[in-house]
């Protein structure tokens, strides 16, 4: 190995250590106390892009690849290299491709860490992984795969359902509290964790066709947006504050105008910024996927009253709200995730 070579990973490890000192603190400062175990980083040179959290007896250990940094970086460098997306996102946002990367990198982070926070470990007799990218190499889906086989309760579905509440959560806590003199950073984090979502279907679609390991991107970014429209409601909503540990949620109303404005100035622009990301990197089928922005929007407001998948027009909404259903019909299973949808709100 070269010397460069040599410095180059050490500063990839550097900066996935950086991301992951972020997530923590992160963590620490939304829930009021420190996360309950101290992660193992293991960064691995391999130029794949994937990453994963596994428990190995009481150690509880992050992978990842040195691809999975540079793989955040090219793309976010060939973002800002690119006019169009210069002119609809880089101009207004005044960030750069550095930031943009490490904010990337601590939602993967935080992403990993929500798996062990929520259990996702629990009730296994072998080393449970729970990857955010892929890779043959290390076999990773072929366990997955047989663990399904031997327990009759975490079918594929389930792994779909891990992962997006891991992002369900990972995305809460990166996105933190709504602020109205936040709008501009907010659409930073929310392009920082679309991109991420866009690396992990191309580098799942890449070795897998047919992308059974992971929901499809448009799906995550359904997801991601619906929180977003929600974060004005949330912070008026007092009795939610248990739900999300109460920290930072102001009580105080947000006027419907406001709300109003950070749906035009804020979703919007963030909906197109992941049209415009997924441009840069020639994902069409993200594009295609994504859909209308008008129908887009229009599903989100319908998951809200009606959680019949044949009423939805996307297809991120209707994988989302299938995977909802079968979520909520395992009762010994009942988190909140699901039951944001199944649930009055005002209850
Ligand atoms: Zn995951």
């Amino acid at each position: 190995m070269h010397l460069c070579d040599k410095s180059g990973m050490s500063d990839v490890k550097q900066q996935l250590k950086r991301a992951l000192d972020t997530a923590l603190a992160q963590y620490t400062e939304t829930m009021g106390e420190a996360f309950p175990i101290a992660p193992i980083l293991d960064v691995v040179d391999d130029p794949e892009f994937w990453a994963m959290a596994e428990m190995d007896g009481d150690i509880f250990r992050i992978r990842v690849s040195t691809g999975t940094a540079d793989g955040t970086a090219k793309l976010w460098t060939s973002a800002f290299n690119d006019e169009g997306f210069v002119a609809s996102f880089g101009q207004a946002i005044g960030t750069d491709a550095r930031a943009m990367t490490h904010i990337g990198l601590v939602w993967l982070m935080l992403h990993e860490l929500h798996h062990f926070q929520m259990g996702h470990f629990d009730n296994q007799h072998e080393p449970n992984l729970s990857m955010t990218g892929s890779n043959k190499e290390h076999g990773l889906v072929k366990r997955t795969a047989e663990h399904s086989e031997t327990h009759p309760s975490a079918s594929a579905a389930s792994g779909l359902i891990f992962e997006m509440q891991a992002d369900h959560d990972a995305t809460e806590m990166l996105l933190d509290a709504y602020s109205p003199d936040e709008w501009l950073s907010l659409r930073a984090r929310i392009a920082a964790i679309s991109a991420m979502m866009m690396l992990i279907e191309r580098a799942d679609s890449s070795n897998y066709p047919h992308g059974a390991t992971h929901p499809k991107a448009a799906t995550r970014m359904f997801q991601l947006l619906g929180h977003v429209i929600d974060m004005p409601t949330l912070s008026a909503h007092p009795n939610l504050q248990d739900a999300t540990n109460g920290e930072g949620y102001s009580a105080e109303a947000v006027s419907e105008e406001e709300t109003t404005r950070f749906v035009t100035q804020v979703a919007v622009p963030a909906f197109f910024d992941a049209v415009s990301l997924a441009r840069v990197v020639s994902a069409q089928s993200i594009i295609d996927d994504l859909g209308d922005a008008g129908e887009f929007f229009s599903d989100i407001q319908t998951t809200k009253l009606d959680v019949n998948p044949d009423n939805l027009n996307t297809i991120g909404a209707r994988e989302l709200i299938t995977l909802k259903h079968k979520m909520h019909s395992q009762p010994d299973k009942s988190s909140r995730w699901a039951s944001k949808f199944f649930s009055p709100i005002d209850t």
